[in-house]
């Protein structure tokens, strides 16, 4: 029970969510797909299985290559799916990146000789998210409860094992990898983006370019609030011109569906690269030009010609996390250098003010200008001098509340529902 406990702790901790707000919303991801009765069929020797993510089979007279292999959740069902089309021998397994969504099935697709296909981050990618697989684990259980209902008794690690995740790849490349099979023409690219491990894959003969998660129907989620390693723009923004050079008729993102045509590709894949580069750019002139973070995560906003939606990644939180990847935590405020946080002094704050009730009162009346954001902070000022404040509770509960109704990101409503649950549950102690 331990080791089942811990494995879905580990499933959890590498999951990376791509896509589809009202999918996630209340919604279980490992139930995406499920209606699936037949895999689709992208080309005739293109298959794809639908799922949080999905995986595909490209068949070949000599045997079957596998490109991602979707949660451990879903594997099962999409083997079945994609052997119903064909069920040649798989000869190899190639991985777009670490995250769990990709990675689930490999034990469940692999045969005796099958090689695993990985760009050679994979290694240092996989030892991170295991290293970290504790606090993985409790973000996760928050963002996403309906997944993580049941493993409450989290595994937390004793020590310290850097090096210990099990390795599944056989083969590891670093800038390009060929192969050939039944007369086919594979071609693995390094295209970092979502991740530094990831890899597209290149069928010259069918025009056919798997992009991982370095495209999807939304603004790329690059910074995620579980927490990740740098996600760096400009390396999108090279991986997406790396594709777009190839020419590809068929584009096949392993969440949502393919792109037929180069002009309708070159069209989604140029905006949505241009808008990375958009929101990079305006961020380093602001930071040359001295401002500070919350200024730029305020002010930059997408022209509307390269508006491709904030259902998963968000403009503000993208500002941030290339501000701080470049230059890191210190805002050059010398009081910020310290380990005294500015809320200690919010008890002393709040008993000038004339104690919580009062910063509560204060929190009310931003909440009834709609001041939302104000609200919270005043609220979790009140909660610091007072944590168990009916009024400064309440009022927090109002304004995650408000803010989750207005709210179309998947990402950001979830961490709003898990400080409704919190709050909720403080205020059930009482
Ligand atoms: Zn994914």
């Amino acid at each position: 029970m331990k080791n089942i406990k811990l494995n879905f702790v580990l499933l959890l901790s590498c999951i990376s969510f791509p896509i589809f707000a009202q999918q996630l919303t209340g919604a279980d991801p490992t139930q995406a797909g499920a209606n699936q009765t037949e895999a689709v069929e992208i080309t005739d020797v293109i298959f794809q299985a639908n799922g949080f993510g999905n995986s595909f089979m490209v068949t070949t007279p000599a045997g079957n290559v596998i490109i991602d292999t979707s949660l451990v959740t879903n594997a099962a069902r999409h083997k079945e799916l994609l052997q119903a089309k064909n069920d040649g021998p798989v000869k190899y397994i190639i991985i777009t990146h670490a995250h769990g969504d990709h990675t689930g099935g490999i034990n469940l697709w692999r045969e005796e000789g099958t090689e695993v296909i990985a760009q050679e981050e994979h290694v240092e990618f996989v030892n991170y998210q295991y290293r970290l697989r504790g606090l993985f684990g409790q973000r996760n259980a928050a963002q996403f409860p309906g997944l993580a209902a049941g493993i409450r008794a989290r595994e937390i690690p004793d020590g310290v094992d850097n090096y210990g995740a099990t390795i599944q790849a056989t083969i590891l490349f670093d800038q390009e990898y060929r192969f050939e099979l039944g007369g086919i023409e594979f071609v693995v690219m390094h295209t970092p983006g979502e991740t530094y491990d990831h890899l597209s894959v290149w069928i010259p003969e069918y025009k056919a370019a798997f992009v991982g998660d370095n495209y999807y129907s939304s603004f790329p989620n690059m910074y995620t609030l579980r927490g990740t390693k740098p996600r760096w723009a400009l390396d999108y923004v090279n991986s997406l011109n790396r594709i777009l050079a190839l020419e590809p008729e068929i584009l096949i993102p392993s969440h949502g569906q393919a792109v037929h045509g180069f002009n309708n590709i070159e069209t989604s894949v140029s905006r949505y690269r241009d808008a990375i580069l958009y929101v990079h750019d305006e961020t380093v002139k602001g930071m040359n030009q001295g401002k500070d973070v919350y200024t730029l995560m305020d002010e930059i906003k997408l022209p509307s010609d390269l508006d491709i939606g904030e259902g998963y990644g968000t403009i503000a939180w993208t500002v941030r996390g290339i501000y701080e990847n470049y230059i890191g935590w210190f805002d050059g405020n010398p009081s910020s250098m310290f380990s005294t946080p500015p809320s200690d002094v919010y008890p002393d704050l709040v008993a000038l003010a004339g104690g919580a009730e009062s910063v509560a009162e204060l929190a009310q009346r931003y909440f009834s200008q709609s001041e939302f954001e104000r609200a919270l902070h005043a609220a979790d000022i009140a909660l610091k001098a007072d944590p168990q404040n009916e009024s400064a509770l309440n009022v927090r509960l109002e304004a995650l509340q408000s803010l989750a109704d207005q709210s179309e990101n998947s990402n950001e409503k979830g961490w709003l529902q898990f400080g409704i649950r919190q709050t909720e549950a403080v205020a059930n102690d009482r």
